[in-house]
């Protein structure tokens, strides 16, 4: 299926970072290699830039691939790592860290910063809760929940929130009619 979605090279690169300080060279060769010839290039070429846009199809691939090497649980992990990347450096223009909620009014452009298609828009919020919907976000598929789960939630305890709730019980990879993600905190 053809689809203009893409990702930005911010999420390979943190990936990237994230494999050279957790997994040993042998482990990281295997996850390569179970990339489609043409997407390996990426993890083993220096020519990605955090402004690449790459097709949608790869990162669908790269969570495919971690879910089988590793869990789903992994990925939301290096999902964490790349917010942890971005928001005290290139993402530091675009997205202020504040207070919790101050720094959730900022996950629908935060979703920009990584992603073409589809729209991560705000339902409620509150001072220590919110909520989202994501819209028209098909063709990143469960790896773009599980990319946001992990992200936001390294967000918002970057920006100090306690006690944090994550219900992402609402989702289309679930059978639901829309993805709807809940957050709460102290
Ligand atoms: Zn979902």
């Amino acid at each position: 299926m053809e689809s203009n979605a893409t990702f930005k090279g911010l999420i390979i690169l943190g990936a990237k970072k994230w494999f050279a300080e957790n997994k040993s060279p042998e482990e990281f060769e295997t996850f390569v290699k179970a990339f489609p010839e043409n997407e390996r290039e990426y993890w083993t070429k220096a020519k990605v830039m955090p402004i690449s846009k790459i097709p949608a199809s790869m990162y669908v691939n790269l969570y495919k691939i971690i879910c089988t090497m590793w869990s789903d649980e992994l990925f939301q992990k290096i999902g964490g790592a790349v917010a942890l990347n971005d928001l005290g450096t290139i993402l530091r223009i675009f997205i202020k860290i504040g207070t919790p909620s101050f720094t959730a009014k900022s996950f629908p452009n935060s979703y920009k910063q990584y992603f073409n298609v589809g729209e991560f828009k705000t339902i409620s919020m509150t001072s220590n809760s919110a909520e989202f919907e994501l819209i028209g976000a098909e063709p990143y598929g469960q790896a773009g929940c599980s990319g946001i789960l992990g992200w936001s939630r390294m967000a918002l305890e970057y920006a100090g929130a306690k006690q944090l709730t994550i219900d992402h019980s609402e989702c289309l990879n679930r059978g639901k009619k829309h993805c709807v993600f809940k957050y709460a905190w102290e």
